[in-house]
């Protein structure tokens, strides 16, 4: 490749809640961005959020319109593969299954540059696993943004068992230049994020179905007494109970310990499809508006 590595597209797939984020955080800090989706309409649906949330941002006077414009125009939407023969980085963002991420990451391991980096935003599957589906598993490494990507803070940078050095560095430098802070973590089940939060939700669950308290009071005494911004179970419903309910599942299994057993609650709740604010209904009731 002819073309400095910082000059070269960054390839984004996946253009859902996370993928549209991503992309919108490297179009602002200057980068050309691809951004793919396996049809027209998800990719439509993930340039419009970033247009919302560009707009949203316009309005609180965070940016202004050119930078706006600037940054709509650095993100280019397309369904095809060709488009990544110069991309520097490819993030995937595709919904939380290990046989789809890793049948992605072949396509993309076939697609990109053989210098190029693949990482993935996986909230939970090994990174060691998806590397070992490619050619290049010293290029493949975690970047797990949160939810919302514009504002929150972190990347945890998830060393897999064969990621260089050296891939952790630029991976930890680029999310510097997107005013982000990376931690670097090792590849262990849940990472250190989802390890934490994810058994404190459970245990919420818990104390709910024990009778302890009442879902109000729960979220209350973690609000005012440990300074959370949310409670436990509102917190869960904001992520969605069928995505705790897997993270709770892969812990419960990455690690063989009974701790980690999800509780039935949280199953039920699943079950019944009360899957939180996306459908309307989780601990909590969210009429539509
Ligand atoms: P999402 O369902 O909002 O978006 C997934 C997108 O992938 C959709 O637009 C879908 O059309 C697209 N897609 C599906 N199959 C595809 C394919 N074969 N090729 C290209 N695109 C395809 O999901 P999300 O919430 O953005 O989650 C994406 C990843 O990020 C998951 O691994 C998730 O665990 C992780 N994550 C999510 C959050 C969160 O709070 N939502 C936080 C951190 C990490």
């Amino acid at each position: 490749m002819e073309t400095a590595v910082a000059a070269r597209p960054v390839a984004v797939v996946g253009a859902g809640t996370m993928g549209s984020g991503i992309a919108q955080v490297f179009a602002a800090s200057g980068r050309q961005v691809l951004l793919l989706d396996q049809d027209e309409a998800g990719l439509r649906r993930g340039m419009a959020a970033i247009e919302r949330s560009l707009d949203r941002l316009a309005k609180k006077g965070t940016i202004d319109a050119r930078a706006r414009e600037e940054t709509l125009r650095r993100v280019l939407g397309t369904a095809s593969n060709e488009a990544l023969v110069e991309c520097a980085l490819a993030i995937e963002a595709v919904p939380e299954r290990v046989d789809l991420k890793k049948s992605i990451f072949r396509e993309l391991d076939r697609a990109i540059p053989k210098d190029a980096i693949l990482a993935t935003n996986t909230s939970s599957i090994s990174i060691t696993e998806l590397a070992a589906a490619t050619s290049r598993a010293p290029r493949v490494v975690g970047m797990h943004f949160m939810n919302p990507v514009p504002v929150m803070q972190l990347v945890e940078i998830v060393r897999g068992l064969e990621t260089s050095d050296e891939t952790v560095r630029e991976t930890s430098d680029l999310a510097r230049a997107l005013g982000k802070t990376p931690v670097v973590v090792e590849d262990r089940p849940g990472f250190v994020s989802n390890r934490v939060l994810m058994p404190m939700i459970n245990e919420a669950a818990y104390a709910l179905m024990e009778g302890v308290a009442a879902r109000e009071a729960i979220d209350t005494v973690m609000k005012l007494g440990m300074n959370h911004p949310l409670g436990p179970l509102a917190l869960a419903d904001l992520i969605g109970l069928d995505v705790c309910l897997d993270i709770m599942e892969v812990l419960h299994r990455g690690f063989g310990d009974d701790k980690y057993r999800p509780c039935p609650l949280l199953r039920s709740m699943v079950a019944a499809g009360r899957l939180g604010r996306k459908s309307g209904r989780g601990f909590y009731e969210y009429p539509a508006s």
